[in-house]
């Protein structure tokens, strides 16, 4: 009976790319705005199933590529970056995405970023930023505020967060942006510009962990302070861009693009030509 559910469901239109494994993401856990949000970019860039593949480092985020119906790799904790790089360099047609979570990707995985954004690896990065640890149950992540009590630090946290939006700019990403996971729609428009962009595509993604960080990242506080960034999409002001990663921790859209740079293959087939 569920089979059959499941079927009619796949059958509406972005609901195909949803596999059949149902999500075991807590109730109410923001990742299921962020699958949905990735289903819709998939659909209305049409793409085929067979030529998505997903990433994922350990963590709930490592569970992604599993509830997608297209390929998927569920690496080591922090690879996602790596591996989804050598993937991309083997296979230059395959739409590559690489998801990692706050702990993931800025503490376990800190020192892929730098690389995959200098070398402008063409695949598209999202990063499921809910400022903790969630599998392991709530300590403090690389993105955790100062003093918010975790389990690993109950009277609270005494190490300063980084920003991700500041790493990626200084790490020379040539798309950086922030989307929101509680505005599918909105969060569905950054991610295809994501794709379509040619280079490395860093996405910072602010979602909720209901379970673990009930004083933070809640539902509550992202309502209330999510807003639109203030900066035009074309800006490819370094200035303004790190200006606004410093002043606006909740606004969503793209800090910074730069069109013009060519990607890591590209370079490849610049040095190699024969003349
Ligand atoms: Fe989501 Fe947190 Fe539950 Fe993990 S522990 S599935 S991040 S709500
Ligand atoms: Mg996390």
């Amino acid at each position: 009976y569920l089979d059959e559910k499941l079927d009619m469901v796949r059958k509406v239109d972005f609901l195909q790319y949803r596999s059949p494994d149902l999500p075991t993401w807590c109730p109410g856990c923001g990742y299921f705005g962020i699958v949905d949000a990735l289903y819709r970019a998939c659909r209305e860039l049409a793409l085929k199933q067979e030529d998505i593949v997903t990433v994922s480092g350990i963590g709930c985020s490592g569970r992604t590529p599993i509830f997608i119906n297209s390929y998927g790799f569920h690496t080591l904790h922090g690879r996602s970056i790596p591996v989804a790089t050598g993937l991309k360099l083997a296979r230059e047609d395959l739409t590559v995405f690489a998801v990692a979570g706050d702990g993931d990707a800025l503490g376990i995985g800190g020192g892929h970023l730098p690389h995959v954004a200098r070398k402008n690896i063409n695949i598209t990065f999202l990063l499921f930023d809910n400022s903790i640890y969630g599998l392991t149950k709530g300590q403090s992540s690389s993105t955790t505020p100062y003093e918010m009590r975790t389990s690993s630090h109950p009277v609270g946290n005494p190490d300063t967060p980084l920003n991700p939006i500041k790493l990626a700019l200084a790490y020379g990403a040539s798309f950086v942006a922030r989307g929101y996971a509680g505005n599918p729609q909105g969060l569905k428009e950054i991610i295809k510009e994501g794709i379509l962009h040619q280079g490395f595509s860093f996405i910072q993604i602010l979602t909720p962990c209901v379970t673990f960080d009930k004083e933070n990242r809640t539902w509550k506080n992202l309502k209330e302070n999510v807003c639109d960034l203030n900066i035009r999409i074309d800006d490819k002001n370094m200035e303004t861009a790190m200006r606004a990663a410093e002043n606006e921790p909740y606004g969503c859209g793209i800090f910074f693009q730069d069109k013009q740079r060519p990607h890591y293959q590209e370079i490849l087939r610049h040095l190699n030509r024969d003349d």
